[in-house]
């Protein structure tokens, strides 16, 4: 009987070559499928490659499961190259996976950020340098080229030449001219491989408090225990010594340790403790990057070359090859919500990376989210406490001011009650600190003659007067235009006047009340990046400050032992709008200002200036009683079957005339699932304009679903998503468990 071939009739065709899905760091749905050129081996899952898409060559990953399968096999494209660098790791792939679908974004988009340097993945270019040729005889050469040769046979290693020259003390000619001659010969550099030495740093002499949390910690990470733990206790308890130990747990069982923190570029002194305790600096990765330190950063992680990384939200995405420990500092900071493109949640993600590696995860806060603390409840986190400032340094005595009673004088902003703590503070030679949320002098200008307000012409906003550059700016889309000396809409001359007050305008009240008074200013206008916070950081260590005033940048993490009086302008200022974790923000905010206040042994002060002395949220920072601040916050939640006791989805249309951003909203709000957006765990709210209903010129709509925490969100997204009929000059961006609304 005849054999049967399992290739079909065509028995001559040659046997089918190999195909694999490769994932690029595109917004596209899925991988595609290419070809492996004849005698390569299949690369496995995980492998980087270099494939053609279009005209271009991308580097983009093996991926897992079947490709795209639809097209035919003659045309499919051959990989171009394997590339020479580690391959990702399951755990990153599934991670990179999670989150696509937890956020409905196309996994090549969350790709993209765990591989954000093309030229990472290119091999190193070897370097060279100059060692002498075999064979030569030293005794017989002349006094220079002699000692040129003298170095060499000293400390034989390649040489850059000019550095040689310079060791030998000779001119460049000479090097050159025994290099022409044969006796020098150039090798190749190893790279610089070298593990950081991290056993010289000083650990700490811990508390007992301190002790047993890091025995806790120190276990976990040693026998790799999966899940999460929460370290709180307030502002200076020490949380910080104990988590590093968890990461000396990591490193001293040669795994990697992640530290992520909120705003790391501002976070100078953070990393300057992780230099003494561990006797080399960290690795650390951000947005302000150069590309070559992301390169060198990128490849020493995958490398296992980085012991430890810290950084912002994004350095989540690393290839570490064996991670041994999660840290997220600040955890409850908005700051690790992404906000735009892949809308992630770092905290969240974090603990997804850790379970998928099997591992601990610490998250630390003194004034932990909600979320984190609806977990401890629920059982699924533990809880360690610490819970006393570290050594002598008491909590700060916090009180309000009651604006209603002594208001500041007219067109001033201080209370007479602020005024006399701070010229204490000043007396006795210690700092003080105002904090003010706002950057800029004035949040508003208008006309007296005819109340024209400077609005943005592309934003639902103000424009902001910031005085030095002489400027109004949006502080939404950078629009800034000069400040007119009349006004634009009645003509009258000198009749702007500022309304409200932005730190600029605080520092010039403050340069009036205190003239002695060595004032710096700290905002984004004035602190570029991680140079000059180390800069103005250092100048207050020095006492060469006796006044700070500053926006949120400097209300989270540092320590000024002789910073003494915190005062905050305009406590309310945050409790404003509608939003949901208002009074929470405000709660935490207030709390890390007023934390930066008495860290060491002279008592700390801080004053809230509020209208509201009796809100809720300035009842809880006077009496210090967060547990009961999140007990009532927590009730309300649940009342309203709010986040952590329920889940929330954004939709946000957006559309250059308003007239389609309404007719997107109304298509979408039409296919919302259930019953007119109503169904069993779940309700659609909305439309309604967003909270800043134009931004950059594009009018926003924005529709919630408000679920039960079984109700699997994501599906009723997807499947919303695909019946609705959108305008196609509308877009829609998807916003899984927003932060702020
Ligand atoms: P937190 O992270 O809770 O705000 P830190 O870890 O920053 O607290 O500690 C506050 C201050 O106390 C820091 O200056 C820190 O160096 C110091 N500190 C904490 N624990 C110890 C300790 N066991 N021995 C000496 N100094 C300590
Ligand atoms: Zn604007």
């Amino acid at each position: 009987s005849p054999t049967i071939d399992p290739q079909g009739p065509d028995a001559k065709r040659p046997a089918a070559r190999a195909r694999v899905p490769v994932l690029l760091p595109l917004p596209l749905a899925q991988a595609y499928d290419y070809a492996v050129p004849e005698g390569w081996p299949v690369p496995p899952p995980g492998t980087i490659v270099a494939a053609p898409l279009g005209g271009r060559v991308l580097a983009g990953v093996v991926w897992d499961g079947p490709g795209d399968g639809s097209v035919p096999e003659a045309k499919l494209r051959p990989l171009a190259a394997l590339l020479p660098v580690p391959p990702m790791t399951e755990a990153l792939r599934r991670l990179i996976a999670f989150v696509a679908r937890w956020t409905l974004a196309p996994p090549g988009a969350v790709l993209r950020m765990a591989l954000p340097v093309p030229a990472a993945l290119e091999a190193p270019k070897p370097r060279f340098g100059l060692v002498l040729a075999p064979g030569v005889e030293v005794g017989s050469l002349p006094k220079a080229r002699a000692r040129v040769a003298a170095v060499l046979t000293e400390a034989p290693v390649p040489w850059a030449a000019a550095e040689l020259a310079r060791a030998a003390g000779v001119g460049p000619g000479v090097v050159s001219s025994m290099r022409n001659a044969g006796l020098l010969v150039a090798v190749p550099i190893p790279e610089a491989a070298a593990l950081p030495d991290l056993t010289t740093g000083s650990p700490p002499v811990l508390s007992p408090a301190q002790a047993e949390a890091a025995r806790v910690l120190r276990a976990a990470v040693a026998e790799r225990r999966p899940g999460a733990t929460l370290l709180d206790g307030v502002t200076g308890s020490g949380k910080t010594e104990v988590y590093l130990e968890a990461v000396a747990e990591a490193v001293a069982h040669g795994r990697q340790a992640l530290v992520l923190l909120p705003e790391i570029a501002l976070s100078a002194q953070v990393i300057e403790r992780f230099r003494q305790r561990f006797g080399s600096a960290p690795a650390v990765w951000h947005s302000e990057l150069s590309t070559a330190r992301r390169r060198d950063t990128w490849r020493a992680v995958a490398e296992g070359r980085a012991p430890i990384v810290v950084g912002a939200r994004s350095a989540l995405f690393l290839p570490f090859p064996d991670l041994g420990v999660i840290v997220v500092d600040e955890e409850h900071e908005a700051a690790f919500k992404q906000e735009e493109g892949v809308t992630y949640h770092a905290r969240d993600m974090a603990l997804v990376r850790a379970h998928l590696s099997g591992i601990p995860a610490i998250l630390v806060s003194a004034t932990p989210s909600l979320e984190t603390l609806a977990n401890v409840e629920r059982g699924r986190h533990a809880r360690l406490h610490l819970p006393s400032r570290h050594g002598s340094a008491g909590m700060p005595q916090v009180e309000a001011i009651d604006l209603r009673a002594t208001p500041p004088a007219r067109g001033q902003f201080l209370s007479p009650p602020l005024v006399a703590a701070i010229e204490e503070a000043l007396g006795r030679g210690e700092q003080a600190l105002l904090f003010l949320n706002r950057r800029g002098f004035a949040p508003l200008t208008l006309c007296r003659a005819c109340g024209h307000r400077f609005q943005c012409p592309n934003c639902t906003a103000w424009l902001v007067e910031h005085r030095y550059v002489k400027r109004l700016e949006c502080h939404h889309c950078g629009h800034a235009e000069p400040v007119p000396e009349a006004c634009p809409a009645c003509g009258a001359e000198g009749a702007l006047t500022p309304v409200g007050p932005g730190v600029e305008r605080i520092a010039a009240e403050c340069r009036e009340r205190f003239p002695g008074a060595r004032i710096a200013e700290m905002s984004s206008d004035t602190i570029h990046g991680a140079h000059s916070a180390a800069h103005y950081a250092a100048m207050i260590e020095r006492r060469e400050v006796d006044l700070v005033i500053g926006t949120q940048l400097v209300a989270k993490g540092w320590h000024f032992p002789h910073l003494t009086l915190v005062g905050v302008v305009d406590a309310d200022l945050g409790l404003a709008g509608g939003d949901l974790r208002a009074a929470e923000r405000s709660f935490q905010l207030l709390h890390q200002v007023g934390g930066r206040a008495g860290r060491a042994d002279r008592p700390g002060r801080v004053l809230l200036q509020t209208w509201a002395p009796d809100q809720r949220v300035m009842r809880a920072l006077v009496s210090g009683d967060i547990d009961r601040f999140v007990a009532e916050e927590m009730a309300e939640r649940q009342a309203g079957g709010w986040p952590p006791y329920g889940r929330l989805a954004a939709l946000i249309v957006s559309a250059a005339e308003a007239s389609v951003a309404d007719a997107a909203a109304l298509a979408l709000r039409r296919a919302a699932p259930g019953r007119g957006g109503e169904g069993e765990g779940f309700r659609v709210l909305g439309p309604a304009p967003a909270p800043l209903a134009v931004l950059r010129g594009q009018h926003r709509r924005r529709l919630l679903l408000k679920a039960s925490r079984s109700t699997d969100v994501q599906a009723l997204l997807r499947d919303w998503l695909s019946r609705a009929e959108v305008p196609r000059a509308a877009r829609v961006e998807v916003d899984v468990d927003p932060v702020s609304f």
